[in-house]
């Protein structure tokens, strides 16, 4: 079975960190069924600094057995709602006395900046356990009353073992999402962080032994997608699955459930927002929340605006700025203070995102800012602005994932609404304008699950989150996010009623 152990020594974190990095079933560390281990790459370097355990199809069975034991004796309806709260809170508080530990772990493997690792993705995924904490002893069920003998009750029952599948862009903050509300409401897990990113969710597994979950609440597989990802997909003892990741994947979870058992599905895909800047915005703040949008987490977010229309009568000074803000973005390091750019997850990664960037200028976009690496080593991309794009341009219709972002100008409100929508996805949407009105009928009009209107890639774990049209199924955070994980039984009651 795998350690990992890293000494920190950098200006943000100093520690020496170590843990068991096996996979995890029934509260235990274990080598994966054939004793091999996935390799951890430095995306700052390119270099390999660490491995865990590699979880194979025998490892998610037992993974599931013990899910399915622990719905059966210690959780699901055996423990009643308020305990279930008292046990996330209690993880929220040891996350949060290990606060920088986890910023550290998340910046090690994703390559985020530590500032935004310890003080957005961590913070946001204390918040996220503590709100479901505070749900567990609230989903209850209605009374409906059917006639004058007769009247029916709702139970908001546990799905039961539920198989959760997550991406390497946020890891901490997807295992959150995911673990919080399928825990509140009674669920067992049988989590797959990904392979690139899974020390997070690896070092949360020790923190939900100290907290004292019962044993096979929360099982962590790590694997590939190919192998454990598929198994989960397919398996018929798991009775729901929640995934996070690329459209192109969440296809074959439907698939997959489809042709086994019918598992419930939930899908968080992948997005193309449209950034909507009309003439009276704000010029120093769109250019702010725009560069957030595109750039923040080296645009590896499934929200990141990607597509910015701006009106014509503000487009010139919009691109001045926004450029001079692209290339003044500092790329460095991820445990300095000062960098805010770190680099993509993997060459897989950077290869791709370098790809689009050749299809944009083969196709006849202007490489307007950017477009190039950034250092010797690494998967590092600047900042990169294409303007002069036509709407069957690649760069244009799919789902970059990195810090490459089209400028498109607009005539009005019909003509942006027009081409925002001409789009597959539907995750997310921004509108920048100091006319209210205009702005909250654009947003109206726009097809996504978020619309922002004056900033950009907010959350709050108390709004629901999701896309339209191939963007998804469901959504998660808020209230909303309980019904993933529950069953609704109607009882029926007859007071009085004779045949
Ligand atoms: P991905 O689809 O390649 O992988 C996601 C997860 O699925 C990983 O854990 C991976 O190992 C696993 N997987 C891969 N093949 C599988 C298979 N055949 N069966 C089961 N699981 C499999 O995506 P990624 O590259 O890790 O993440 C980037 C994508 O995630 C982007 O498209 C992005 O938009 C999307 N994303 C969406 C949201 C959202 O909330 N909508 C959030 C974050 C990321």
């Amino acid at each position: 079975m795998t350690t990992f152990t890293h000494e920190f020594n950098t200006p943000v974190f100093g520690k020496k960190v170590s843990f068991s990095s096996g996979i995890f079933i029934d509260n235990e560390f274990s080598a994966g069924a054939n004793n091999t281990t996935i390799d951890l790459v430095n995306p700052s370097t390119g270099q390999v600094v660490a491995q865990v355990s590699e979880g194979m199809p025998a490892d998610v069975d037992r993974a599931v057995a013990a899910a399915r034991r622990a719905f059966e004796t210690t959780w699901g309806l055996n423990r009643p709602g308020y305990e279930r709260g008292q046990l996330l809170t209690k993880l929220a508080d040891l996350m949060e006395e290990n606060i920088d530990e986890l910023a550290a772990l998340e910046a090690f493997d994703n390559g985020k900046t530590f500032m935004a690792a310890r003080h957005g993705d961590v913070v946001s995924s204390i918040q996220c356990i503590r709100y479901y904490a505070g749900w567990a002893d609230k989903n209850h069920g209605q009374t409906i009353e059917t006639s004058e003998a007769k009247f029916a009750y709702t139970r908001h029952e546990p799905i039961g073992v539920c198989g959760q599948i997550i991406p390497w862009n946020y890891p901490l903050g997807m295992m959150c999402w995911k673990i919080g509300p399928a825990l509140a409401t009674g669920c067992t897990v049988v989590l797959k962080p990904s392979e690139l990113t899974p020390l997070t969710a690896l070092r949360m597994a020790h923190l939900i032994v100290a907290a004292g979950f019962p044993p096979g609440v929360v099982n962590i597989v790590v694997g590939y997608g190919s192998t454990v990802g598929q198994t989960i997909a397919e398996h018929t003892g798991i009775d729901k699955v929640a995934f996070t990741g690329s459209t192109a994947i969440g296809r074959r979870i439907l698939e997959a459930s489809a042709k086994t058992n019918l598992k419930k599905v939930t899908l968080e895909l992948g997005g193309k927002t449209p950034s909507i800047v009309f003439d009276d915005a704000d010029l120093d703040q769109v250019v702010k929340w725009s560069a957030l949008g595109i750039f923040g987490n080296a645009g590896q977010i499934c929200t990141a605006g990607s597509r910015i229309f701006v009106q014509e009568g503000i487009y010139d000074k919009f691109l001045d700025a926004f450029t001079k803000h692209a290339q003044s973005i500092r790329l460095g390091d991820p445990f300095q203070p000062d960098s805010w750019q770190g680099p993509q997850i993997s060459q897989v990664q950077f290869d791709r995102v370098m790809g689009y960037i050749s299809s944009g200028k083969e196709q006849g976009a202007t490489l307007h800012t950017g477009g190039t690496r950034h250092g010797d080593v690494g998967y590092w991309v600047q900042p990169t602005i294409f303007t002069n794009v036509r709407p069957d341009m690649k760069i244009v219709r799919e789902e970059i994932f990195g810090p490459v972002g089209v400028v498109i100008k607009f005539k009005d409100e019909d003509d942006v609404v027009r081409q925002a929508n001409d789009t597959l996805y539907g995750l997310a949407a921004a509108v920048f304008s100091k006319d209210i009105k205009r702005a909250m009928e654009t947003a109206h009009r726009v097809q996504a699950g978020t619309v922002w209107i004056n900033m950009s890639q907010y959350g709050n774990v108390s709004v629901p989150f999701g896309g339209y049209k191939q963007s998804g199924i469901g959504r998660e955070c808020g209230e909303y996010a309980l019904a993933n994980y529950t069953n609704v039984k109607a009882v029926h009651v007859n007071l009085g009623h004779v045949m």
